[in-house]
């Protein structure tokens, strides 16, 4: 294999732990350079995969590539995402165990398109048959599906994840991909009623208007151009008419051509002529929903100036409130179908067969987000941040630290920045910001946006990462709006606008608008709007506290699997191919905590192993531990790798556990395993 890699392969250091300058972040950021400016995107530390975006198509996602990189040990070949998914897959295969694979990044760093490189993978390489054919198509256009219906274009990312996504992948004794499912999570309906300046709303809609057949527009009575519809191009509500938004085309996005790749995906999904007969009947409902016009009559109270868009029904509401309310429908249609929609993947993604499975975990999730205005799902997204770098940090950073002390491996402690202080001013009980706007939220007619804002000025105002109007002088010297609240996210400041945040999270949909939906002839309408959904009566759980609690979900799923990380790293913030921005780009590999991984990497061990495991594995390679070895298992592995050889500086003896310095150690006793 050794052959295959050129001389240009070896640009840089392929991976960082072999880095003699390890501990400097200029010569960190010197090898990514050198590696990036000749197309050499991926770049390791021990199993991590660090990523930079190179804006621009590599021809190194081939069939041929896939090829190559299937069951080669992981450093024989140049760094590739393709290794990372195949070392995955083989230990899963070797261990019968589960894995994720966590990819992060900020946004627009190339998360998605790498969430989508390893499910091709998997779903190209993997043994497979016939009927495992059928599922491979369906994992592989469950994704042009979902991305246009939670996908939009945002000012940092063309083709931004407004939701975020977990999707297992389930293989079968063989290693034959056998189904999957996913988990989708807060999806950012706000979008389907209002974008900032250069945004747009979710593709679908833009896919239907301009790539949507002459009669399916016509039965939907649609125009075929998106500046017929407010939703698409925002005309603010009231005085002056101001426009913003206005980006209805792309030139990276081709909705025409999406249209007919999402068409023909939803029938590979399973979906039934009548339920997309349905959902684009939603989607068009939606757009004239927002083209709904109120005027005020005598008394102040809002009348439909027309009623071609739909019969309304509603009680005596000011025109704000008219509006507020349409919206806040619009919004609940979308993002209840959009959950549907989720739904019926899973069922076609769904397995039959009983027997016992392992999975490999893809997790691609909104990154770290920060623009000039920030609002509530900045807010939310960002908080998921933090929870996933704690992650990082108990599952790397943390608990490898804590089980060399366990097992008794003399170790001098890598020292890191542990946000786990920005999560609890974020989560905790009681006094966190999340428990402080629910509280606000239970205060109907009383509390407002400020009020919350204050609330949080006495409660959490000495907070060392929360700073307000108020104290913003004293702790940064950046002034803030009146309105505004700070916080010193681990990746960064980020200054968030408290307007809307009560409302946002209260997320609620008035009686009448629900009551009109239950009548609907829609079935998939009438799926997401039951009638024995509770109403006012029962007091539903908020945004945050749903989103919070998914997040604490997700992380129990995650924490009984093998994790694997893949870093994103953004080269540059103007999308553009070839550039590199040392500043935005050492900022990253800073909060990504990449130097401290390496710290821990270099000092540790890449590979541990209970003694009882390795013993069972590789007994036969040695005549004095086969077939049976009656001392005990620690002494039987230092038997074993005495009879292979391994150096002493190469490994050490745990309590529980043998720890192999270096990966290739163990691939060299793994290939003499295979042999034999
Ligand atoms: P994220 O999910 O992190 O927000 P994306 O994965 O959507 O970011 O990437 C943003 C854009 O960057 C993509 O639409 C694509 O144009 C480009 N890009 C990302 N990764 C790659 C890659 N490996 N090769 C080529 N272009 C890429
Ligand atoms: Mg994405």
């Amino acid at each position: 294999m050794e052959a295959s890699l050129t001389a240009r392969d070896r640009v840089g250091i392929q991976d960082f732990v072999l880095l003699d300058t390890y501990t400097s972040e200029t010569a960190f950021l010197d090898n990514l350079r050198k590696r990036f400016h000749e197309n050499l995107i991926y770049t390791y530390i021990g199993t991590l995969l660090v990523s930079v975006n190179p804006y621009k198509e590599l021809d190194i996602y081939s069939k041929k590539q896939m090829d190559t990189y299937m069951g080669v040990n992981f450093f024989e070949l140049p760094p590739h995402i393709y290794a990372l998914a195949d070392n995955a897959f083989r230990t899963m295969m070797s261990e019968f165990n589960n894995h994720f694979i966590l990819i992060s990044g900020e946004s627009g760093a190339g998360k998605t398109e790498a969430s989508k490189k390893i499910l091709q993978f998997y779903a190209v390489s993997c043994p497979s048959t016939k009927v495992l054919n059928n599922v491979r198509d369906r994992l592989l256009l469950s994704n042009p599906v979902l991305e246009a219906f939670g996908n939009a274009k945002t000012l940092k990312n063309d083709n931004s994840s407004r939701f975020g996504k977990y999707m297992d992948i389930q293989f079968d004794h063989q290693g034959g991909a056998v189904g999957g499912h996913i988990l989708s999570y807060l999806l950012e309906k706000s979008r389907v009623v209002h974008q900032n300046h250069g945004e747009r709303n979710f593709h679908i809609f833009y896919q239907l208007v301009e790539g949507g057949e002459e009669d399916l527009l016509r039965w939907l009575g649609l125009e075929r151009n998106c500046k017929h519809y407010r939703y698409l191009v925002q005309v603010r509500e009231t005085i002056n008419d101001i426009y913003v938004g206005k980006c209805a085309k792309v030139s990276s996005i081709n909705d025409k051509s999406d249209w007919k790749t999402v068409r023909k995906a939803l029938s590979v999904i399973d979906l039934s002529e009548s339920d997309i007969e349905n959902l684009f009947g939603i989607i068009a409902s939606v757009l004239h929903m927002g083209n709904i016009k109120f005027e005020a009559d005598a008394r102040g109270y809002a009348t439909l100036n027309n009623n071609q868009e739909m019969q309304w029904v509603f009680s005596p509401f000011s025109v704000d409130h008219a509006v507020y309310a349409r919206d806040a429908l619009a919004k609940a249609i979308y993002g209840r179908t959009f959950s549907w929609l989720v739904n019926k993947i899973n069922e076609s993604l769904a397995n039959m067969d009983s027997s016992r499975k392992t999975v490999i975990g893809l997790l691609d999730i909104y990154g770290f987000e920060v623009f000039s205005v920030n609002s509530f799902e900045q807010f939310c997204i960002n908080y998921c941040n933090e929870k996933l770098q704690q992650l990082f940090i108990e599952l790397t950073l943390k608990s490898e630290q804590e089980e060399y002390e366990m097992e008794g491996i003399e170790w001098e402690p890598v020292p890191y920045f542990n946000n786990k202080i920005i999560c609890d001013l974020v989560e905790e009980k009681f006094r966190g910001i999340i428990s402080l706007l629910d509280e606000e939220c239970l205060r109907p007619g009383e509390a407002t946006d400020l009020t919350f804002l204050e609330k949080m000025e006495d409660k959490i105002g000495g907070h060392p990462h929360f700073v307000t109007h108020k104290l913003a002088d004293q702790k940064t010297r950046k002034t803030l709006e009146r309105g505004d609240f700070r916080l010193l996210h681990y990746a960064g400041e980020v200054t968030y606008c408290v307007v809307g945040f009560l409302d946002k999270n209260n997320d609620l949909l008035y009686r009448n608008g629900k009551e009109v939906m239950r009548q609907s002839k829609n079935a998939i309408i009438k799926h997401c709007f039951p009638s024995t959904e509770p109403d006012s009566k029962r007091r539903p759980e908020t945004v945050v506290t749903q989103f919070k609690n998914s997040l604490v979900g997700l992380t129990e799923i995650l924490m009984m699997k093998e994790p694997w990380y893949v870093r994103c790293i953004k080269p540059n913030e103007a999308k553009q191919p070839g550039h590199f921005d040392d500043v935005l780009v050492r900022h990253q590999v800073k909060y990504l905590g990449l130097m401290e991984h390496l710290r821990v990497r270099r000092a540790g061990f890449a590979y541990r192993r209970k003694y009882e495991i390795f013993l069972q594995r590789y007994k036969p390679l040695c005549p004095d531990t086969w077939p049976n070895w009656k001392g005990t298992a620690a002494e039987g592995v230092r038997c074993l790798i005495k009879h292979l050889g391994y150096k002493s500086d190469e490994y050490k003896m745990g309590r529980t556990k043998i720890f192999i310095r270096h990966p290739r150690t163990l691939f060299a006793t793994e290939d003499a395993f295979q042999v034999c």
